[in-house]
């Protein structure tokens, strides 16, 4: 008498009987529920069909019908404004050490107050710096809101916009021109001065309400 362990080539792929499908004593099947049962369990199912097709729709149409969102959902980020235009942005790049996905990219430079028409650079931001170049790469973000988190100047936060779907890659790498929050009445676009009397600090402080550049 062999057992498995006696197996040679020969014998792979061929079915092995086992011992206890052998026996006389294997269990039975497991028995069905009986006729009733089995003639129920139909019309039991279909009457879960039936409930559910006069059951409120909760179909929602979208594109044609959109939702309002949570007040706090996390949507496309802006770069907001100083009530005069300037940039909140001073280029100090805490979003980008911040990103988990390494979606931003952010360069900063100095700003200069010599106006272009005179050869400088410009004014983007009150104090030292701004951020020159800045990117969000929607490809990357996963929209956990540690940036804004981050970002030392309320320049950077979310809004509620969530329509990022595309078919071109490189349209979803956002642009500082497309993430600068729209000029305001009596915003004036940078560069400009800081409002005439006012520092650095003034603008923290919320002592600049509104476009007096001077
Ligand atoms: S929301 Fe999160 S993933 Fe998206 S840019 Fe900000 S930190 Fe990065
Ligand atoms: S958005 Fe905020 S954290 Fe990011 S570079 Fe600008 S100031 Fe710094």
């Amino acid at each position: 008498m062999s057992d498995t362990t006696d197996l040679t080539p020969d014998d792979v792929g061929k079915e092995v009987a086992s011992p206890a499908n052998d026996s006389p004593t294997s269990a039975p099947p497991a028995a069905s529920g009986g006729f009733l049962a089995d003639l129920v369990a139909p019309v039991a199912g279909f009457g879960v069909t039936f409930s559910t097709m006069f059951r409120k729709l909760e179909t929602e149409e979208y594109p044609e019908q959109k939702r309002p969102t949570a007040p706090r959902f996390h949507g496309r980020h802006q770069l907001n404004r100083h009530p005069d235009g300037l940039e909140k942005c001073v280029g100090c790049e805490l979003c980008a050490w911040a990103c988990p996905a390494d979606a931003i990219l952010v360069e900063g430079a100095d700003n200069d107050d010599t106006p272009i028409d005179e050869g400088g650079e410009g004014r983007f931001s009150p104090g030292e710096r701004y951020g020159k170049t800045y990117q969000i790469n929607y490809l990357r973000c996963i929209f956990c809101g540690l940036c804004i988190e981050a970002c030392p100047t309320r320049a950077l936060t979310m809004t509620n916009f969530y329509e990022l779907a595309d078919d071109d890659r490189g349209k979803l790498i956002f642009t500082k021109e497309q993430l600068l929050a729209p000029l305001s009445e009596g915003m004036v676009a940078p560069p400009h001065a800081m409002v005439d009397g006012m520092e650095e600090r003034d603008y923290y402080l919320g002592k600049v309400t509104g476009g007096d550049p001077a």
